[in-house]
């Protein structure tokens, strides 16, 4: 089944991301975490994928047995960068005899400890590459990744915009945008996506922040800037776990109700490996 089949009906689809655990954790520890977030009734849990390819072959399994063993569809992340277009062949003939039906095709993040890495010499340099061979090997329902507030890498809004609006157009079904901690910067992306002619559905991510040192690591990863009211109840909890994480779960869970009431297709929570704290948000909305 393509996910994109799930959007449009009456109510919005719940939908979870997990990661493998690393490779020195046992596998079946993921699992004990998705006996809970089934009990939650997401649409499809998304799997990520590590950017230099370590754990390829957990995301391949584990979003397998999402499918198999919870019944639950199951959306395998796919990074290009640094793979060979015979690697990137070689795993999707692995998630189609996996009988894995959904890919989110990611150009995936530059290394980190090679300053001088020359992205020109790549046989994949974008997301969209990726997406175009996808395309051309099966049937996949394909998701690429959205930033509202414009991917750290693009000076310019205006640029990224339009290379968004050409990587949907290689063959994207729908998006699931980058985490935010302000609902303005989505409302305000989506006048300009469809100004831009994106029309595919853009599901928003959501992260509770639930420690003040995670806060720190995901700005520091992925350029998510944080309202002055956010900022407020890190400064103040930051001794404080218990109640970081209390008002964390309070912050995200306003966050998705507005979104709701805006009348979005469906919600992504990052799960962080957590089930506890998610099911309060998604319990505290309604969902
Ligand atoms: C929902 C979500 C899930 C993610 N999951 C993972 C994961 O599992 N594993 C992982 O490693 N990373 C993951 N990431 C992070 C992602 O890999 C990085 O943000 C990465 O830097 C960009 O990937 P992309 O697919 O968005 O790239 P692209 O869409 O290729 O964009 C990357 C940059 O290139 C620019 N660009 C695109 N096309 C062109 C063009 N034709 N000419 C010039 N510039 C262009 C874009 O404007 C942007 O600045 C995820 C991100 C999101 C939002």
């Amino acid at each position: 089944m393509r996910i994109i089949d799930l959007y449009g009906r009456e109510k919005p689809i719940l939908s979870l991301e997990i990661f493998p655990p690393q490779a020195d954790y046992p596998l079946e520890t993921i699992f004990a975490t998705l006996d809970h977030l089934q009990t939650l009734n997401p649409g499809f849990i998304s799997v990520t994928y590590g950017a230099g390819g370590g754990d390829r072959g957990r995301t391949v399994e584990i979003a397998a047995r999402i499918k198999k063993e919870y019944g639950i569809e199951s959306l395998a992340h796919l990074t290009c960068v640094r793979h060979t277009r015979a690697e990137v062949n070689a795993t999707l003939d692995e998630l189609i005899k996996e009988g894995i039906h959904n890919i989110l095709a990611l150009r995936g993040d530059l290394p980190e400890d090679e300053p001088y890495f020359d992205l020109s010499r790549q046989e994949y340099r974008f997301a969209y590459e990726l997406i175009h061979d996808i395309r051309k090997k099966a049937a996949f329902g394909v998701a690429a990744a959205a930033y509202p507030a414009g991917h750290p890498e693009c000076l310019r809004l205006k640029d990224d915009l339009l290379n968004l609006k050409h990587k949907v157009d290689c063959g994207v079904d729908f998006l699931i945008t980058q985490l935010f901690f302000d609902n303005r910067i989505y409302y305000d992306f989506m006048d300009k996506a469809l100004t831009a002619q994106i029309d595919c559905p853009v599901i928003p991510g959501i992260m509770p922040v639930l420690n003040a040192r995670q806060i720190k690591r995901t700005i520091y990863l992925c350029g998510a800037s944080i309202p002055a009211p956010l900022l407020k109840l890190v400064d103040k909890y930051e001794n404080d776990p218990e109640g970081m994480g209390k008002a964390g779960i309070e912050y995200a869970s306003r966050q998705v109700q507005d979104l709701l009431e805006s009348g979005i297709p469906g919600i992504h929570l990052y799960t962080m490996n957590k089930y506890r704290q998610i099911a309060e948000i998604v319990n505290n909305v309604g969902l």
